[in-house]
């Protein structure tokens, strides 16, 4: 099933295109309201009318954590704080990063993190079981908004101890869970402990919220469940969960290529790896409205595969 069939199955050329045109208009932006960006544009020279397409993209400066964390709280905002819907904050002690969202970053974020949730089968009549902080951090407000887009019925569970969790799976027929691969282990421990069969359960996907997305540890945590395992990779210091995330075909984590472009880059020296070629990710939020980055650093090492998927989607792959 598919959330968003126009820009999930888009072609190269019209996802392009889109991508270009949102660069374009965050460029601008960026120079007109970002006194951070004004800078490291100035010192390289470069102004709104230096950016033709979205393969000028390389020509950008790179943003870091650090960047993120020397900001705290409010450096990085465009629009006024009236603007501001909420604020998340990730990471703690000395290097909180914080992001802000006005109300349409909070619903094309929504929207964004439904797509995976309906690719990994939730819907009406579905029954998620979202354990998750529902504090300062993204994901417990992130999954259950976007959990009920697809008109599944939620179960906010949060961060409850594991026994509460598997009385409240067991008696309300849950049909997928959503947590951190440290949650979902604690869970089928606690299982094995109090001789409950998780398998005999209808659970039947186990939504895997990570920002370092594991095959084996996902497989190893489907086994626990008898379900199958879609990865949510989440990136907190842009946005949250759902920035990219699995398919029923298995073969890689898609990326929503209309909010975030995806390079792949040498980490030793900055430039621009060929499609298909290991190096870290790097992600450039082409629609964020509050608080846009622009080429920001994940650390992660990935591969980019850019070839339409058996499940039907067009957008790119990402494989950790
Ligand atoms: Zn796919």
């Amino acid at each position: 099933m598919l959330c968003n069939r126009e820009i999930e199955t888009m072609d190269r050329s019209a996802m392009t295109s889109l991508q270009s045109a949102k660069l374009h208009k965050l460029i601008r932006r960026l120079c007109d309201k970002s006194p951070f960006y004004q800078e490291k544009l100035a010192e390289l020279a470069l102004g709104p009318d230096c950016f033709t397409g979205i393969s000028d993209l390389a020509k950008l400066p790179f943003t870091t954590r650090s960047d993120l964390v020397n900001h705290y709280p409010y450096g990085l905002l465009t629009f006024p704080l009236s603007s501001v819907a909420r604020i998340h904050i990730t990471g703690r002690g000395a290097q909180p990063v914080a992001v802000a969202y006005t109300s349409g970053d909070i619903a094309k974020w929504l929207e964004m993190l439904a797509r995976t949730l309906v690719a990994g089968g939730l819907n009406p009549g579905g029954v998620i079981q979202i354990i998750a902080d529902y504090g300062l951090q993204p994901e417990g407000l992130g999954l259950h908004y976007a959990a009920e887009i697809t008109g599944a019925t939620v179960l906010p569970a949060a961060l409850l101890p594991p026994e509460t969790q598997l009385a409240t799976l067991a008696q309300f027929g849950v049909t997928a869970l959503a947590a951190a691969p440290e949650y979902l282990l604690a869970l089928a421990e606690a299982a094995r402990a109090l001789a409950i069969d998780l398998q005999a359960l209808p659970v039947s996907t186990v939504y895997i919220i990570s920002s370092r997305p594991d095959n084996k540890l996902s497989a190893e945590i489907a086994g626990c469940f008898n379900a199958a395992a879609v990865d949510v990779y989440t990136v907190n210091e842009l946005i949250g969960p759902g920035v990219a995330g699995g398919c029923p075909a298995n073969c890689g984590l898609h990326i929503q290529e209309d909010y975030f472009y995806p390079e792949i880059i040498n980490p030793l020296n900055g430039e621009v790896k060929a499609e298909g070629e290991t190096g870290e990710l790097v992600l450039t939020s082409l629609g964020k409205e509050a608080m846009p980055v622009l080429r920001y650093r994940t650390g992660r090492q990935a591969v980019l595969n850019r070839a339409p998927c058996a499940c039907g989607r067009t957008l790119a792959r990402l494989l950790f």
